[in-house]
């Protein structure tokens, strides 16, 4: 029996195995994958999570240090930082490199393998894969977005999510990240172009319904202004939730990453705070595993840290990402034409409070400023309601979005 089989080789999965591998545990890490790490993503990641979780230059794409915004209105701002705040890395290769790390500290992979059941035992759990069944004395669940076994589990699902569509595009000339908005475009979220290795980008966008449609029009869009010059391959889809689980652990059971929404609403990056949680995760799973009890109350100390770490930034980007939401298209081409007017653009983008992965700071920034905080407030009494208190309000169903079937196109 091993002392922990980790479901899924993503970031999450791979960075717990490595963690819990080098602590001498003896770990099976189970993905229905063979390629460890190719998941629909765009790969760009914030220069603090390299700092903490390094990475081979050599499968770094671009330094990020600027962007292009174009408006509703087709007004394009240009958002310039002194120094580069995120990289577009090769993440197959990226996220293999902690897979790699993690079998050298001694962590067995089953690649290909689907896991159907996970049952709780007094004493165990036992996983049942689509090539037979496996037992150990705890369970990580690092399965990404829109696994059944946290359900199974009892765990339920995130309370709101949205749907990402990528594909790779040929390009003509493109240097820099540029980021789409609009309700023509991305309605409520935003699209984008990034550019990878020379002549070719990731181009995708998130939004709630009718992905494949929206996409192929941004498409389109991009191909008649001579930007894209060719799709590259088939365009996929996939969820990213957009609120966490009430509750991460259950006996003997820790979930990480997507499959616990541990991912930055104001842009579903979750990277990041997939290593952060599954390195906190291992912790107290070995905190639990050395006295011998992984009942749910040995285990909850995780969720207490994790929390304590990424709440505050996940509760403001969601009530954030609902403001934006909410907001018409001549609301946001007027305060973006506003912002780089007055040269709030460029100061905020020399500011300090500037995050690739800590976003509450920025937000306050926006929400305290004079014009821009005053014009985001008027909107609306319940925006208003919201910018000043974290607390998401109740009133936002969810049900159009979890109606949405997510399925790889
Ligand atoms: C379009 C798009 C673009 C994105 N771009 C970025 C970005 O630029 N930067 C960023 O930080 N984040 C980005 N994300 C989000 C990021 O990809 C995820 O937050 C991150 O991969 C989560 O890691 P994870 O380990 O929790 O899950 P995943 O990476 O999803 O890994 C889960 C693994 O579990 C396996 N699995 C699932 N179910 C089972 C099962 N039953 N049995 C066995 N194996 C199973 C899967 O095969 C998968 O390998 C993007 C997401 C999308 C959809």
């Amino acid at each position: 029996m091993e002392d922990v089989i980790v479901v899924g080789a993503g970031p999450a999965g791979n960075n717990a195995a490595l963690s819990l591998a080098s602590q001498g545990y003896g770990v099976t890490v189970i993905d229905s994958r063979e390629n460890i790490g190719d998941k629909l993503c765009t790969g760009l990641v914030g220069e603090e999570c390299f700092r903490r979780y390094p990475i081979d230059p050599a499968l770094v794409y671009r330094e990020i240090s600027s962007a292009r915004v174009v408006a509703p209105s087709s007004e394009v701002v240009r958002f310039e930082t002194p120094h580069p705040v995120a990289r577009v890395v090769n993440r197959v290769a990226y996220v293999s490199s902690f897979a790699d790390k993690a079998r050298a500290a001694g962590a067995e992979y089953l690649l290909g393998r689907r896991v159907v059941r996970v049952e709780q035992h007094e004493d165990r759990i036992s996983v049942i894969t689509d090539d037979g069944a496996m037992e150990a004395r705890s369970l990580v669940l690092a399965a990404g977005f829109g696994s059944q076994l946290n359900s199974q589990l009892g765990l339920g699902k995130p309370s709101d999510y949205v749907v990402g569509i990528q594909a790779v595009v040929e390009t003509d000339g493109l240097d820099e990240v540029e980021v789409y908005l609009g309700r023509n475009v991305a309605p409520g979220f935003f699209a984008w172009l990034v550019p990878t290795r020379p002549g070719y980008a990731l181009a995708g966008l998130l939004v709630r319904k009718n992905a494949p449609e929206r996409f192929a029009n941004f498409i389109s869009a991009r191909e008649a202004e001579g930007k894209i010059t060719e799709l590259v391959d088939k365009p996929v889809c996939w969820g990213i939730p957009l609120r966490p689980l009430r509750k991460t652990f259950t006996d003997r059971v820790l979930v990480v990453g997507d499959a616990a929404g541990q991912v930055k609403p104001t842009t579903g990056g979750g990277i990041f705070y997939s290593l952060i949680a599954s390195e906190i995760a291992s912790g107290a799973l070995d905190r639990a595993l050395r006295e011998d009890n992984l009942s749910a109350n040995g285990l909850g100390a995780y969720q207490k840290e994790w929390k304590g770490l990424l709440s505050k930034e996940l509760e403001i980007g969601y009530s954030a990402r609902r403001v934006f939401e909410f907001l018409g298209d001549s609301h946001i081409s007027s305060l973006i034409h506003q912002a780089s007017k007055n040269g709030f653009i460029a100061e905020l983008a020399s500011s300090p409070d500037v995050s690739f992965d800590w976003h509450s700071s920025m937000i306050s920034k926006i929400m305290g400023h004079p014009t821009l905080g005053g014009a985001l407030r008027l909107v609306n009494p319940l925006l208003a309601r919201m910018a000043k208190a974290p607390e998401p309000a109740e009133v936002f169903s969810t049900e159009a979005a979890l109606a949405e079937s997510v399925t790889p196109v």
